[in-house]
């Protein structure tokens, strides 16, 4: 029987990581893999998910199944961090999942269950894995423009005229922040635009959220997805925690899926019980319970958000650094919108053939669509990148 399976595409990322780890050159910066980095090159596990953990380690008393949804005390504190009270919190429905990409899947899933018509308008371009995932469930995808090749920012046009074709029927997923691999947002005018579309066409918003607190703050982050919420009937929200809590590898996320009125909740959060039975039964939960630990203690909430914002200006300081020094190098602002992008990633908006160049001249590792993690860098790295890439002549 194994005999019959075919060999799966090779994940482009893991391949470069491969690639990065066999590189002798000791000047080797890694700007592939999405995982956050400090200026030592290390995913540190923040203060308070340590502290979170040493608490749970002394107070649990059971390792027993929580609920197929999660511990509704984790489903309270993210939809009390995501959304601050914009909807009513019994037209919420939501369950634990393992990771965001979990949510995703589910969500996807409930979709497909809700109506197997819907076909899902993604952006183009955008996280690999969504259309991985719905190609995977044969889901009809459809994809908008989003980016701008010469300006690197949202072509907010192109994208509002690919949106015109939804139906009722449709799904279209959004990055809520930090649009992953561009680095370029909406605008909340921009948002508001996109919202009147949706409420014109009756087609059904799906956010994908995974860098709350990594693009221009914890609220800030929240603004369009809160805003989404209070316009539309229905919404369908994948958040992950494995970014701004540094617990990647706990697979800690959660699906959100908001009816138009209460009493259609109970059903909705029926059908999100019966998909993680399906699928895994019981979410996981330690990463769910050190987030709880988190949001529910002053102290602690207040630290971890300390460090995320510390995080988040890193980031922010490395992106105006690299734009300043191209700007030097180049004796132009054609990157200027390195400073404008926000969020782990930017495009740099080049072709294959010249992140091949920079890597084999450089050792710098970038994915060949051109995205590099910017949490990859540090002060001493930036000139190093800034100076490959005029040098490749982007
Ligand atoms: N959505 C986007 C846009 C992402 O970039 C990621 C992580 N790379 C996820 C969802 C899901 O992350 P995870 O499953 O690790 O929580």
């Amino acid at each position: 029987m194994l005999t019959n399976l075919k060999e799966q595409p090779k994940d482009k990322i893991l391949g470069l990581m491969a690639m990065y780890r066999d590189d002798p050159r000791p000047t080797k910066v890694d700007l592939g893999v999405g995982v956050y980095k400090n200026a030592e090159g290390v995913t540190p596990v923040m203060r308070a998910v340590k502290a979170a953990e040493r608490k749970i380690v002394q107070e649990q008393t059971s390792k027993a199944y929580t609920g197929l949804a999660g511990d509704p005390a984790y489903a309270d504190a993210m939809i009390d961090m995501l959304l601050a009270g914009a909807v009513e919190r019994d037209r919420l429905a939501a369950a634990a999942t393992p990771g965001g990409t979990g949510a995703i899947r589910q969500a996807f899933e409930l979709i497909q269950m809700a109506n197997p018509k819907a076909r899902v308008f993604v952006s183009d371009p955008t996280w690999p894995n969504h259309v991985s995932i719905l190609g995977y469930l044969g889901i009809e995808i459809v994809k908008y423009r989003y980016f701008d090749d010469e300006t690197r920012a949202v072509n907010f046009g192109g994208m509002m005229a690919d949106l015109a074709d939804v139906t009722s029927d449709d799904v279209v997923l959004l990055h809520g922040c930090c649009h992953n691999p561009t680095g370029a947002n909406l605008t909340l005018t921009q948002w508001q635009s996109v919202i009147d579309l949706i409420n014109e066409k009756g087609c059904t918003p799906m956010i994908d959220i995974a860098y709350q607190g990594f693009g221009d703050g914890l609220e800030d982050d929240a603004a369009a997805t809160r805003l989404v919420v209070q316009s539309v009937p229905e919404v369908l929200i994948a958040a992950s925690c494995s970014k701004n809590f540094g617990i990647y590898r706990e697979r800690t996320g959660l699906l959100i899926a908001m009816s138009e009125k209460a009493e259609n909740t109970a059903v909705t959060q029926g059908n999100l019980n019966h998909l993680n039975r399906q699928n895994f039964s019981f979410p996981p939960d330690h990463g769910a319970r050190v987030v709880t630990t988190i949001l529910t203690d002053p102290e602690l909430k207040a630290d971890w958000m300390a460090e995320l914002e510390e995080t988040r200006l890193g980031m922010l300081a490395l992106r105006e650094q690299l734009a300043a020094e191209l700007k030097r190098l180049s004796n132009s602002d054609r990157f200027g919108f390195l400073a404008q992008h926000r969020g782990m990633f930017s495009r740099l908006g080049t072709t294959p053939d010249l992140v091949e160049k920079i890597r084999v001249d450089n050792a710098i590792y970038m994915v060949s669509d051109s995205r590099m993690n910017i949490a990859g860098l540090n002060a001493q790295t930036v000139p190093v990148l800034a100076k490959a890439i005029v040098d490749a002549g982007v």
